[in-house]
């Protein structure tokens, strides 16, 4: 029996509005080469400026994955030759990242799995090739150079597939909370690889570790391990020999090929970059960084169901979507029962959502509108059947449902005569579904109630319909 190590390394861009050593703009998807300056460009002579909010970034995801920060970090330069790495090396952090043995803390499969964090440092991403755009030519955009990144380096804490895919869904849920990257792999805001050996299941020494590059989904990642733990497992089985390799995964042909094999360690000759002083950060920026972390997802999950009385499985729904929590909070503070508000938000308010295309956020109906109709159906005045009808509308125009229910004439009756008219009618009218009552068929009544529910329009108060029909009903019978 074999058991499997992983590693995860991931990139991600930090979502600053310039970049990190210059004041180049990082908006996606701009026309080549629009977004670059003699820095990030590397032209000879040009100096690197150190972006606050880029640091602050690092430090606050440093803090989220339980990180050590260090009080005084450094800059090194990473030397190495490719077309889209104009100055021939990239700054990076090689010894003093900023943080430090962390640790993330997710569930899969209802346990508490624990990975531990060995590393988070900021480096700078560089430029991007194009080698399909014309053939035998290859064109460069440097829109991407010197966009900051922070790597995120994993101990070889991770045992499956399913554990590797689960931690980075938790990774970028944690990121999207405290707003440092948008975490798309689809844009290349986030990018993985993997590490990965097996051993005999109880030995202590790690097997040849192999690289997994080139990963463009998160199902990929999941997909690309399971192949390679099969590969490696069925080497070793029949006597092989597992070779250190760095492979990329072909996400058409669903297999991982060798990109290289390595002899040797990389030497990127490390050294301090000259042009940066040593950077310090002292304990106020420290607080600061820290006072700005909301309460993270897993915390949050645990509180709804411990506070708030909603199920696991709402809870996570909700929390899945930091817009929609925030709403959800900002409904529950105004004193609407919390499972009620849960319920509406996520059958009902976001089927209106989806329908339409819009976020949360681009909702007219705020939070004090949405508590105001949940107080409308919790106390009777509507029935619930009209506050499904009326919240596509209530969705785009914003206006207060109490008032829109008022100047429809939707409020539910709950006046005994008015509805007895419309039960009396009901049975006058409907003598098949009378008659199958009287022999005992217990779905007729409901058959009647919808018959009454008709003739009101919807407003008559179920409860007392039922109650009517059945008083009404027996009365001939006697
Ligand atoms: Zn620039």
């Amino acid at each position: 029996m074999y058991e499997t190590a992983i590693g995860m390394e991931v990139h991600l861009e930090l979502c600053t509005r310039s970049k990190v050593f210059c004041g180049c703009s990082t908006n996606y998807g701009g026309a080549p080469n629009s977004q670059a300056c003699p820095v990030c460009l590397g032209l000879p002579g040009s100096l690197p400026v150190l972006n606050k909010r880029a640091v602050e970034f690092a430090i606050k995801a440093s803090l989220a994955l339980n990180c050590e920060v260090a009080p005084e970090t450094k800059f090194d330069r990473k030397n190495y030759f490719y077309p889209d790495l104009v100055k021939g090396y990239q700054i990076s952090q090689y010894d003093k990242p900023i943080g430090r043995n962390g640790y993330i803390e997710f569930e899969v499969e209802g346990v508490t799995r624990r990975v531990g964090i060995r590393r988070v440092h900021l480096e700078e991403d560089t430029g991007k090739s194009f080698h399909d755009v014309a053939a035998e030519r290859t064109y460069l955009d440097f829109n991407r150079s010197g966009v900051p990144l922070i790597e995120i380096v994993t101990e070889p804490d991770i045992r499956s597939s399913a554990e590797a895919k689960s931690y980075l869904e938790a990774l970028r849920e944690i990121m999207e909370y405290i707003e440092v990257s948008d975490c798309r792999i689809e844009e290349g805001s986030m990018r993985c690889e993997a590490n990965i050996s097996i051993r005999p299941t109880g030995s202590s020494d790690y097997g040849i570790l192999n690289e997994i590059k080139n990963i463009g989904s998160l199902r990929g990642v999941q997909r690309a391990l399971e192949y390679e733990i099969k590969r490696q497992t069925e080497l070793v089985s029949s006597g092989g020999i597992v070779l250190r390799q760095t492979r990329r995964w072909n996400e058409s042909e669903l297999k991982t090929e060798v990109m290289r094999t390595k002899e040797e360690a990389h030497d990127y000759r490390y050294f301090p970059e000259p042009d940066l002083v040593q950077l310090v950060i002292d304990n106020s920026w420290l607080n600061k960084c820290r006072s700005e972390i909301p309460e993270l997802p897993r915390a949050r999950r645990e509180r709804y169901v411990r506070e708030l009385g909603i199920t696991p499985y709402d809870a996570e729904e909700l929390v899945a979507d930091r817009a929609l929590a925030q709403y959800f909070e900002g409904v529950a503070r105004l004193g609407t029962e919390p499972k009620l508000a849960a319920n509406w938000l996520l059958s009902d308010l976001r089927r209106e959502l989806n329908q339409a295309s819009l976020a949360i956020e681009q909702v007219k109906l705020r939070e004090a509108g949405f508590s105001e109709l949940m107080v409308l159906v919790s106390s009777g005045a509507i029935g619930s059947k009209t506050a499904k009808d009326i919240l596509g509308e209530l969705v785009h125009s914003g206006v207060s449902p109490a008032a829109y229910v008022k100047e429809k004439g939707l409020a539910q009756l709950s006046d005994t005569s008015e509805i007895e008219k419309f039960v009396e009618q009901a049975i006058a009218d409907s003598p098949k579904i009378v008659a199958d009552y009287r022999v005992g068929k217990e779905r007729a009544l409901t058959a009647l109630v919808g018959v009454v529910m008709k003739l009101s329009r919807g407003k008559a108060k179920p409860e007392l319909v039922n109650d009517l029909l059945t008083q009404k009903l027996n009365k001939g019978r006697l």
